[in-house]
């Protein structure tokens, strides 16, 4: 059961990012409005994610390290409504099967809480503690007992930078989630969690950018969208500023960025992309989820009317503001 666990593992937590990311995906299942993540050596030593969710009660602490055990799906339809972002009860499990694990949680109508120790997959105390409502994950040590894969690792720079680009997707597409995050014992990125994207817009890029930035809306039909676009001057040589999500999702789809660039491509220049955080609204019955664990791929039925509609609001908006378009 262990080794089925160690190899599960690798598929879902491939680096530090991939432990952050099902972490945050529980909390946020669970209902939590302020989530703390804080790292130490690009998360290999040291990975604390808090938060003031639901906590777990003490009978469903271990079993929630089992593998499949999830309390979120209950029919196969499940799957196909992407509201509920964890659905396949394998995080957990693999989390412990290559780490150290430290479980703190609490439900608010309990009086006290609880702390389980789990390491390599192996229970090691579960004991009855004081602590605040909401649940505390540590993972440390994360590879321990697999170093064949502690070494496909980055420098711990580069691993905490993973990180930090997935925090910055995270607190933008849950602009109601107040967040912290925490690199070696520094706070290098907070949210206020009060729901408003220009707030969160200018807390992640600062007061250069955010100020360049321009307010689109569509709301007519079935696709609805809303958002900023920068102005062409903060174009940038990747495409690390193109963000949209789908129903609260950071998503890559090769129809709206196609769609982003053509409505771009008067003003920019060759291998130059645009800045925009766009929040699609599309019904799920509309979407195709690929539940691979780390795909972020989505597919749309409804793709002409996505393209239409983003390279219209985008066009239309870029229209009237005097830009110079650049001459090829
Ligand atoms: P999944 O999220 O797919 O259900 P996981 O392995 O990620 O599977 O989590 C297993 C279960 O543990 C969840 O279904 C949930 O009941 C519980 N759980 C995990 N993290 C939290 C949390 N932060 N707060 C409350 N419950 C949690
Ligand atoms: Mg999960």
């Amino acid at each position: 059961e262990n080794t089925i666990n160690q190899i599960a593992a690798g598929e879902v937590v491939e680096r530090p990012r991939a432990v952050v990311k099902e972490l945050i995906e529980n909390s946020i299942d669970a209902k939590a409005t302020a989530i703390t993540v804080e790292i130490k050596e690009g998360g290999l030593s040291f990975i604390r994610i808090t938060d003031n969710g639901t906590g777990i009660a003490k009978d469903d602490i271990p079993l929630a390290f089992m593998r499949h055990a999830t309390s979120k799906i209950r029919t196969a339809e499940d799957l196909f409504d992407i509201k509920s972002l964890g659905f396949r009860g394998e995080a957990l499990s693999s989390i412990a099967a290559v780490s150290q694990v430290e479980l703190i949680t609490k439900e608010p109508s309990s009086l006290n809480g609880y702390r389980y120790i789990i390491e390599g997959g192996e229970e090691k105390s579960l004991e009855e503690i004081g602590c605040p409502d909401g649940t505390t994950i540590i993972v440390r040590n994360l590879f321990f007992n697999t170093p064949a894969r502690r070494k496909f690792l980055k420098s711990a720079k580069t691993e905490a930078g993973y990180i930090n680009d997935l925090m910055e997707k995270l607190i933008m597409s849950h602009p109601g989630i107040s967040f912290r995050f925490i690199v070696n014992n520094k706070l290098i990125l907070q949210s206020s969690g009060n729901n408003n994207i220009k707030d969160v817009l200018y807390q992640i890029y600062g007061r250069d950018i955010s100020k360049e930035l321009l307010y689109v809306k569509h709301f007519a039909g079935d696709v609805k969208v809303s958002g900023f676009i920068g102005k062409p001057t903060i174009s940038r040589g990747n495409r690390n500023f193109m963000n949209y999500f789908i129903n609260g999702r950071y998503i890559k789809n090769y129809i709206i960025t196609k769609a982003i660039e053509d409505a771009y491509k008067p003003y920019m220049m060759q291998h130059k992309y645009p800045f925009t955080s766009l929040y699609y609204e599309i019904d799920p019955s509309l979407l195709d989820v690929n539940v691979h664990p780390q795909k972020l791929e989505l597919k749309l039925k409804n793709s002409d009317d996505v393209y239409e509609i983003t390279c219209k609001i985008i066009k239309e908006t870029l229209a009237g503001k005097e830009l110079i378009p650049h001459i090829s």
